[in-house]
């Protein structure tokens, strides 16, 4: 079987050789190439101590990240600022030493998914490889706000996966012990144990969709999307990384069965590694490498409240409803869906959506009839039929892929920045991702997550 993150790597590891030496004072080794790393900067880190001390002295914090003109060549370039090319860019600056890398985005950073999210943790999927996969993400996410010296407000919540009929019940169960065999805590409970964890949940048996138990996950819980989507800009950018806004890719030149270049609304760019972290545009930008992709791509909308007191302290999630909710620290009610209907790239809001929203949380929880919604938003979702993620290379020496994230990609986004930063810098594919190749629907081995990934994001 070929291994498409290492087809052609040999060759096309000759990007280190186009390393342009900035700021270089450090040799590094990364894919057996002599490359550059660049002294790091060193922002003041976030502390109490700063945060006084720069109260005192009235100084202006420096920016996070830093513009910069846009160069002629780099040795990596990421397509998408979102969570996950973000992550992809900080870990290889931080774990391979590969600085010289420019993350484009024709928007703004974080403006897509990563910036939309509703931000559910968890590892809780149907698959051996999938809950190794996410797990590895929860690990990471539980030492990020250290690790990026930024506060994510990681807030482990407990997650519950109602199950309202037999089937699903079985699902339940199904994943419970396939989760307890990769030693993720995950356990099937009965409605009296879920009212304790949610007093507000209308647990009586006499409702439309009665509950009779539900998946619960103690590990699961919230994020602060935008904290995540800058601490890795911010940590990207003290490594040298180049982030820029604003800077849409139009074109990818393929010469011989390689990649040479982008082309942006900016200018030129010569780079012989590319990645594509565009999420729901990820069809139209491999397309530009002549890289078909499984991907159709539709609206996912959500929507929060007013705050109100902390009541709910747990993650619910209503597959059979299309409902899931949480409750921030702020004290909003975070309410979520499956996608829409239709494909498509509009990011409107619908009435359709808020009244099926409001019916079904008020079925659930029946005291929340008087919350008043604040506002609804929509993002894309890259939905592949497999429902998991495609990730590695693509057949066209130096594309790369990590896209395929659905409904269910922020939580993935520390995990898989970390595997396809090691799949560029090593040319080999890391053991956590070799089930996620493109190649899986040629050669029918999908890993079929549906069951755990279509509402419970
Ligand atoms: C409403 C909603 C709720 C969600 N809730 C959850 C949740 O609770 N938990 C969870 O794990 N996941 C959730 N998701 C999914 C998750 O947000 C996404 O899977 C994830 O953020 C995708 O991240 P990304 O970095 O791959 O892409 P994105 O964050 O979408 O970034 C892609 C970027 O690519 C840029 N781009 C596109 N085309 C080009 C181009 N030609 N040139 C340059 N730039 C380009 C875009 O401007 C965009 O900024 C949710 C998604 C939505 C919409």
């Amino acid at each position: 079987m070929q291994d498409l993150c290492c087809a052609g790597a040999g060759e096309h590891a000759h990007w280190a050789a186009a390393a342009t030496g900035r700021n270089a004072v450090e040799p590094a080794r990364a894919n057996g190439r002599r490359t550059t790393r660049p002294a790091p900067r060193r922002p003041p880190r976030y502390s109490a101590l700063a945060l006084v001390r720069h109260g005192l002295s009235g100084k202006e914090w420096p920016r996070a990240w830093r513009d910069h003109p846009l160069g002629t060549s780099y040795d990596v370039v990421i397509v998408g600022a979102g969570v996950h090319g973000l992550a992809a860019a900080y870990y290889l600056a931080a774990n391979h030493g590969i600085t010289n890398v420019a993350v484009l985005d024709k928007s703004y950073l974080g403006g897509g998914g990563s910036g939309r999210s509703t931000a559910i943790l968890r590892s809780n999927y149907l698959t051996p490889e999938g809950v190794r996969f996410y797990d590895r993400s929860m690990e990471l996410y539980r030492t990020l706000a250290a690790d990026l010296d930024y506060n994510v407000m990681f807030s482990r919540r407990g997650h519950l996966t109602l199950a309202h009929n037999d089937s699903s019940l079985r699902t339940m169960r199904w994943r419970a012990e396939v989760n307890k065999l990769q030693g993720v805590d995950s356990e099937l409970i009965g409605p009296a144990e879920i009212k304790r964890l949610v007093p507000y949940l209308d647990i009586s048996p006499d409702t439309r969709y009665p509950i009779l138990g539900a998946l619960y996950h103690p590990p699961g819980g919230i994020i602060r999307h935008d904290a995540v989507n800058w601490g890795y800009a911010r940590a990207a950018d003290v490594y040298g990384v180049q982030i820029h806004q604003g800077t849409e890719v139009t074109g990818i030149d393929v010469a011989d069965g390689r990649v040479r270049g982008v082309r942006t609304n900016r200018g030129d760019i010569a780079t012989p590694v590319v990645l594509n972290c565009t999420a729901g545009w990820s069809t139209l930008v491999a397309a530009m490498a002549g890289v078909r992709l499984p991907i159709q791509t539709f609206p996912l909308q959500a929507a929060v409240t007013e705050p109100v007191r902390p009541f709910l302290h747990s993650v619910v999630v209503s597959g059979t409803l299309h409902v899931y909710v949480s409750q921030t620290d702020r004290g909003e009610l975070v309410f979520g869906a499956s996608v829409d209907p239709f494909a498509s790239y509009s990011t409107r809001g619908s009435l359709e959506f808020a009244e099926g929203l409001a019916t079904h949380v008020i079925e659930l929880m029946p005291a929340l009839s008087k919350m008043r919604l604040l506002r609804q938003w929509s993002g894309l979702c890259d939905m592949t039929p497999d429902f998991s993620p495609i990730m590695g290379g693509t057949g066209v020496d130096g594309f790369y892929v990590d896209v395929g994230w659905g409904t269910y990609g922020f939580k993935a986004g520390p995990v898989s920045g970390e595997a396809m930063a090691e799949c560029i810098a090593t040319g080999r594919t890391p053991e956590i991702i070799a089930s996620f190749g493109l190649d899986r629907f040629g050669e029918g081995r999908l890993v079929g997550e549906k069951g755990a990934a279509a509402v419970g994001h």
